[in-house]
């Protein structure tokens, strides 16, 4: 009963930590790919915006948020998902990532428990997260996020603190980069345009860091068949377009579900 109880507290804590941290990823899906954007623009400067400045704000009428329209999730509810000051309404990204991070910090304390490689998975899975929305908002799949959740991976599986060993990491990360640069780099010599955008090369090499050789090749059959399906539906309703598609929330999505259902 006591093990049980210290469990169930510690899944309850994994979540009130996971609300939080979603709260983060939404000011860094928010404000990473702007600050990127000004770093690259020689009339901005990249100090007008960071991940901790400006205090939160509302995108529309840019008035600072009261304590009380910050608390996670609790403040979309109580705002009826509008601004306090304009009541324009506030993106559903807001509470939805919120509510992901927290259900993907509880899933791992319930698999993982209080150890290492629940915090490391924990850590990586939040990454992926920030990923998927940053790509399916601005197509966009940052070397910020991915270098570090790939090396991250290979440090934490040569290190003994994952399930993965080191030898399937480096392989994994090495098969999931050429499982999609080398496509995207025959497409690009033979039509001269890029089909695949960098990163997402780099986030399948990260999956493989994580979670071993196996898992490049199931994610990407996975996704890729996920992501044709989701065309196949656009191309009935009339919505198909040749303008490009993020391929990242389907790679990240793909991983972190296996993840739980396999690790
Ligand atoms: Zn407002």
């Amino acid at each position: 009963m006591y093990l049980t109880l210290n469990a169930a507290f510690l899944v309850i804590a994994s979540g009130l930590v996971g609300l939080c941290m979603g709260s983060f990823l939404n000011v860094l899906i928010h404000r990473l790919p702007q600050m990127l954007l000004a770093s690259a623009d020689p009339n901005k400067s990249a100090q007008d915006l960071g991940i901790c400045w400006p205090a939160s704000h509302c995108v529309h009428c840019l008035q600072p948020l009261r304590w009380h329209e910050n608390i996670p999730l609790t403040s979309f509810v109580w705002l009826r998902g509008r601004c306090g000051h304009c009541a324009q309404p506030i993106s559903w990204r807001y509470p939805l990532v919120e509510l992901l991070s927290a259900i993907w910090l509880m899933s791992c304390a319930t698999k993982w428990g209080l150890s290492a490689t629940a915090m490391l998975n924990a850590l990586a899975g939040l990454c992926l997260i920030a990923l998927v929305f940053i790509d399916a908002e601005h197509m966009l799949l940052p070397d910020t996020l991915t270098q570090p959740l790939l090396w991250g991976g290979l440090l934490s599986s040569c290190s003994g603190w994952t399930t993965t060993h080191a030898e399937h990491a480096i392989l994994g990360a090495v098969l999931g980069y050429i499982l999609l640069a080398a496509p995207a780099a025959i497409y690009r010599w033979r039509t001269g345009v890029d089909g695949l955008g960098g990163g997402d090369a780099k986030l399948l090499a990260a999956i493989g860091a994580w979670q071993g050789v196996m898992a490049p090749p199931a994610v990407l059959m996975i996704a890729g068949l996920g992501s044709l399906f989701w065309m196949v539906c656009w191309r009935r309703q009339g919505l198909m377009t040749r303008t490009p598609y993020p391929f990242g929330p389907w790679l990240a999505g793909t991983c972190m579900a296996g993840w739980l259902w396999a690790a």
